[in-house]
């Protein structure tokens, strides 16, 4: 007796080839029926034997394609209708419900191998794509995921693309952005004044560009790319000073592995990162010096990532060395990548320009992942991993927007069991970057089809993204302490319940105290925290320019614990200070103008950094911090003597950070090197987390501890601290999904807000 089954399937299966391995299976085990998209996924209904039908729901999860994620299956018996086969039907496109979406995936062996063969309609054609690869979020315009929804709905297939799409044993079946030479995108040239340029051979042509030393913007798959020969140091030099980009590194894009390996160590878990289907920039450490200084100066890492869309494939194999590849904006100004960015955005930056017509929907910054104690920690996410949703284990009582933080801005839609993040929107501090985020939001919202109820932000009153929160009248808000969102991120992304010791070695964050917090050692769960220690604090003369300028750190540090005596101390440090200046400032400093007190751990680094002379100066937040781990190196070494002070009854316990810097001065007066004492300051902040730990685990019981905040960036800190940690019996958490760094605080932003909506709803 043949029965028919309902069967609902929620998750991502749209643009990963569901369908056509739905029909397969089907046929497969002789069963009859169809199957379609709706928006929150898909639905088969599909009619046989009982045991098959069985078989069928059991295998559609376990043999589900490598791009699916299956939440759920649910089947429901119906009445038998005696369909002739198993079809594939055209999507609904009016259920509701939220839809997910894959994000873009690099290009395809298959895809790769039909590329660089000759014989191959498809050959040397920069849009070729198939189920398993191609762009997806950036070209979707709405959900259900079908062609008329995507920037592709202006190309009309060609017959033979539509063969191919309609046959379900083809390896296009229907893939939406499906195109040929002859019905799909095309390359072409603009010069610097954005005048298409007459060329026969688009590549070519950018070729003997970069070759010649000039900038290029490329259109590439979330936004423009700014290239240049990575081997060329005035063209390195140009970019630089074109784009007025800071002296942070610029990633590069290399041919393949093998090309990586020649300037970086990689390991197994690198290589396995560098060729995944998000295929992020991948921090490695360098192994040879002959990259141009201007990549990435003082650095430990470089950034590597190996071409992700056929286009990057055909530029780099014909220009056959590394090129510099960087995101195509000015200095403090959101990606460009709308059409009209060329004469805009990009004017007066690239010579040249290699352009497409496939329009880029969304943008899409390229993610950054360095491996630390063999797992990939995501540094942004971006490209390839938006948005694609953070699975709850304790889930958000009612729908939230999280607005994320100020500096490398993401926001979050949380429902129930899942959190999307949004892509990099970057640091809020341009009119046009404010602008963009606001419109990245609206757009989001659309996409993933969740309704805020609640609003989640940052306690910083300032923030551009509080300043948004606060315009969405009629929405409850929920202000969230930037240092407890760190935390709360990482006990949501792991799957933890609190309460754990959180430890946030962080840049700043505003505290409940209206100070600026960053080395912060809280109870926390998710609905509340109480800070149970946290560093001493230093002030920060001139306020915001002292994160510009370590050495005003430093010298402020100095005066704090030597006073007077900090003229005599007789090292390089004091030999080389501006004491005229240092004199202006310090009596501000006593005064308290403009001179904010903190207890950050970034700004400690960068302190100890400017002592120590390697980066009196920085162009970029926590430039000082990153020489300074580059300097240190792997191999741990003694700790500074430090001690943990009571601060009153009921008060914070205080860690001493005069004693870690009288140490590093200590050794400086020795003629200590400063490689040595680099590395000890890492081991001190090390064993400075291992024994207020040990302490609070005394006063409190607790043993599971969640490490979080953009200090954790570091390798040689979160590698030491991990290990110290474990020995002591402790059950350490760190980031692999989010961010350590802001990045990551919109997710705790909305795993707090939920856990708080849920307490008052307890209470009413
Ligand atoms: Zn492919
Ligand atoms: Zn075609
Ligand atoms: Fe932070």
């Amino acid at each position: 007796m043949p029965e028919r089954r309902s069967v609902s399937i929620q998750g991502i299966v749209q643009g990963v080839g569901f369908r056509p391995f739905v029909y397969h299976l089907a046929g497969r085990l002789g069963l009859r029926g169809r199957v379609w998209n709706v928006r929150r996924g898909a639905m088969v209904e599909v009619e046989g034997t009982s045991e098959n039908l069985n078989r069928f729901c059991r295998q559609l999860v376990e043999d589900a394609p490598a791009g699916a994620f299956i939440e759920r299956v649910q089947a429901d018996p119906m009445p038998v209708k005696g369909d002739d086969g198993f079809s594939i039907a055209p999507s609904d496109r009016l259920t509701s419900g939220r839809g997910l979406i894959p994000g873009d995936l690099a290009t395809c062996s298959e895809c790769l191998a039909e590329l660089d063969a000759p014989s191959d309609r498809r050959y040397g054609y920069a849009f070729l794509n198939c189920t398993r690869c191609g762009p997806r979020f950036t070209i979707m315009l709405e959900t259900p995921y079908d062609r008329v929804a995507t920037t592709m709905a202006g190309f009309p297939m060609c017959p033979a693309c539509r063969a191919e799409y309609v046959n379900p044993d083809d390896r296009r079946f229907h893939a939406q952005p499906i195109a040929c030479p002859a019905c799909g995108p095309r390359l072409s040239v603009l010069d610097g004044t954005a005048a298409p340029c007459a060329s026969e051979d688009p590549l070519g042509a950018v070729v003997s560009a970069l070759q010649a030393g000039r900038l290029v913007a490329v259109k590439s798959l979330g936004g423009y790319h700014l290239a240049c020969d990575a081997s060329n140091e005035s063209a390195v030099e140009d970019l630089r000073r074109r784009k007025r980009r800071n002296g942070k590194g610029l990633a590069l894009m290399v041919p393949d592995v093998d090309a990586a390996r020649e300037y970086c160590h990689i390991d197994a878990r690198e290589h396995e990162a560098l060729v995944s289907a998000q295929r992020p920039v991948v921090l490695l450490t360098r192994r040879r010096a002959d990259v141009p200084a201007g990549v990435a100066p003082g650095a430990p890492c470089l950034g590597v990532m190996l071409p992700y869309t056929p286009l990057h494939h055909l530029l780099l194999k014909r220009f056959g060395g590394p090129l510099v590849m960087t995101s195509g904006n000015r200095s403090r100004r959101p990606m460009a990548y709308r059409d009209e960015d060329v004469r805009g955005e990009l004017a007066g930056i690239a010579d040249l320009f290699l352009v497409h017509d496939r329009p880029i929907h969304r943008p899409c910054d390229d993610s950054v992942v360095r491996v630390m104690l063999g797992r990939p920690v995501p540094f942004r996410r971006a490209r390839g991993y938006v948005p694609l949703p953070i699975k709850l284990k304790h889930r958000v009582a009612c729908p939230v927007l999280a607005c994320g933080g100020h500096l490398k801005n993401v926001f979050c839609l949380a429902e129930g069991d899942h959190a999307v993040l949004s892509g990099h929107n970057g640091d809020l501090e341009s009119a046009e970057a404010v602008r963009a985020f606001e419109t990245s939001i609206a757009r989001f919202q659309e996409l993933v089809g969740i309704r805020p109820a609640a609003v989640a932000h940052d306690l910083h009153p300032e923030y551009a993204s509080t300043r948004y929160a606060r315009s969405l009248s009629g929405l409850p808000r929920i202000a969230v302490q930037h240092h407890h969102a760190h935390i709360a991120a990482c006990l949501a992304e792991n799957g933890v319940g609190g309460p754990v010791i959180g430890v946030a070695f962080d840049g700043m964050g505003y505290g409940t105290d209206g100070t600026l917090w960053g080395g912060e050692f809280l109870i926390a769960d998710y609905g509340t925290f109480t800070r149970a220690a946290h560093l001493g604090v230093f002030p920060l003369p001139g306020g915001e320019r002292a994160v510009h300028e370590p050495w005003r750190i430093a010298a402020g540090l100095l005066e704090q614990i030597y006073g007077e005596r900090m003229e005599t101390l007789d090292v390089p440090f004091t030999r080389r200070l501006a004491w005229k200046q240092w004199e202006v400032l310090r009596r501000a400093v006593s005064a308290r103008l403009n001179s904010p007190l903190t207890s950050s751990a970034g700004r400690l680094c960068d302190a100890v950094s400017a002592l120590l002379g390697v980066c009196p100066t920085a162009t970029y937040e926590a430039e000082a911090a990153i020489r300074l781990e580059s300097l240190a190196g792997s191999d741990p070494a003694a700790a500074y003597p430090h001690h943990l002070e009571h601060s009153g009854a009921g008060r914070p316990l205080v860690v001493r950070v005069e004693d870690v810097i009288r140490g590093v001065i200590d050794d400086l007066r020795l003629g200590r090197g400063v490689q040595m004492i680099a590395s000890r300051f890492h081991s001190t902040l090390a064993d400075v987390i291992r024994s207020t730990c040990r302490r609070l685990r005394a006063e409190h019981g607790l043993s599971r501890i969640a490490l979080s905040g953009g200090v954790f960036q570091n390798a040689r800190l979160l590698a030491e601290t991990v290990a110290l940690l474990s020995t002591e019996g402790f059950r350490v958490y760190w980031h692999n999904q989010v961010p350590p760094n802001d990045g990551g605080i919109a997710l705790g932003q909305a795993a707090v807000a939920g856990a708080r909506i849920e307490g008052r709803q307890a209470e009413a």
